[in-house]
């Protein structure tokens, strides 16, 4: 078992990792709470539900379970969650559980953010992509103009992270959160970077997936504590999600998952990069990687037009300007405004 601390100005916390977390739960509740509600989805309930449940037999629990998938993460999820916590009276002595991946993360959150001004709540991620989620604090639900934007950075009182449960995930889930940890490798760890491009996800040893679990969520707090707003360097952590979320926006929630749509962006940023800083990356090296591990990479011309659209309604837009991260190289990321021509440009020359 491993511990990493989060000094944060909002709220300091401890991220657990280790195996069966889930059976422990009780013994890191920082506090008596008057209720417990545990929010999950459908799949993780099935798979994991019952251990939690018992886990906190004799606290008072309520459990509301969501459908699985991007779709969750909307205004009328959230809003039926805020009127079953108040139907089981929650208040400001209670505790919500965020149980699942990243969207349960995300939503949970946002959930205890907003309710009676913010209650306590612990993540227990059940994903490899809610290794970077449930860190940092980053709590929101999609708008259909675009994701993640109603939000608020509002960090948990505990992340336990049990790994013992990322061995049901599907292939496609594990190509999902393995692109997040390219991509904090790309951001802060040459080494790092190499030995994920050295894997083939088909035939990944779960201590190695674990092990590089560890050094992503080290380099995400490493970040998210020195810049907890993202006024400065977590800016950096959106490599590859300016187009990554617009590609998800422009499909449709869940038609992508957010992992895989990162990962194109990624490949983007890569380019934008050698255009913009006349720089040599590993782009036909990451590229090859991907289409080898079954990600889908392509995008067509008529995509391109909606996708710029999507793109500048981004979090990350100023002045009408993208403010796009880019690579010098592996490990030395940088902050560049594009204009949306010059984007749509890169759009049509990157996908021929
Ligand atoms: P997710 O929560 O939808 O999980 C993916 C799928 O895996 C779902 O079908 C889920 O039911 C299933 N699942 C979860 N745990 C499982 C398990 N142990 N075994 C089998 N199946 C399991 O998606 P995700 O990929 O975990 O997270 C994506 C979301 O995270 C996106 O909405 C993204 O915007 C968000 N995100 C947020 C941050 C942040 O800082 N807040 C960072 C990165 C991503
Ligand atoms: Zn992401």
């Amino acid at each position: 078992m491993r511990t990493i601390h989060i000094n944060s100005a909002i709220q300091s916390y401890d991220i657990v990792i280790g195996e069966k977390l889930r059976h422990q739960i009780k013994d890191y509740l920082p506090k008596n709470y008057s209720s417990i509600l545990v929010i999950t989805d459908e799949n993780v309930v099935y798979l994991y539900g019952n251990d939690l449940l018992q886990a906190l037999k004799g606290n008072k629990v309520f459990l509301e379970v969501v459908p699985p998938g991007e779709t969750s993460k909307s205004i009328q999820v959230y809003y039926q969650l805020l009127t079953k916590a108040l139907e089981y009276s929650l208040d400001r002595q209670s505790l919500i559980i965020a149980f699942g991946g990243g969207v349960v993360g995300d939503l949970a959150g946002f959930v205890a953010a907003t309710y009676m001004r913010g209650v306590d709540y612990i993540q227990v991620p059940t994903t490899i992509l809610a290794h970077d989620s449930s860190v940092g604090g980053k709590v929101a639900i999609n708008h259909e103009k675009g994701k993640n934007l109603i939000g608020s950075f509002y960090p948990p009182v505990q992340v336990l992270y049990d790994t013992e449960t990322i061995q049901t995930l599907s292939l496609q889930d594990v190509r999902s959160g393995y692109a997040e940890l390219l991509k904090e490798a790309m951001l802060a760890n040459e080494n790092f970077f190499t030995q994920l491009l050295s894997i083939s996800l088909e035939q990944i040893a779960m201590k190695d997936l674990i092990t590089a679990l560890e050094t992503g969520i080290n380099i995400k707090a490493t970040i998210v504590e020195q810049d907890e707003r993202e006024a400065g360097i977590r800016k950096y952590l959106n490599l590859g999600h300016t187009l990554g979320h617009a590609i998800e926006t422009r499909l449709g929630y869940g038609k992508i998952s957010h992992g895989e749509a990162v990962a194109i962006g990624i490949l983007f940023a890569m380019y934008v990069s050698q255009q913009e800083l006349q720089v040599k990356l590993p782009l036909k090296q990451v590229k090859e990687w991907l289409t080898e591990n079954n990600y889908p990479i392509a995008l067509s011309f008529e995509q391109i037009d909606d996708l710029v659209e999507f793109m500048m309604h981004d979090k990350k837009v100023i002045n009408s300007e993208i403010q796009m991260v880019l690579l010098k190289k592996i490990g030395e990321p940088v902050l560049h405004n594009i204009n949306k021509q010059q984007i749509k440009k890169y759009l049509h020359s990157f996908i021929m």
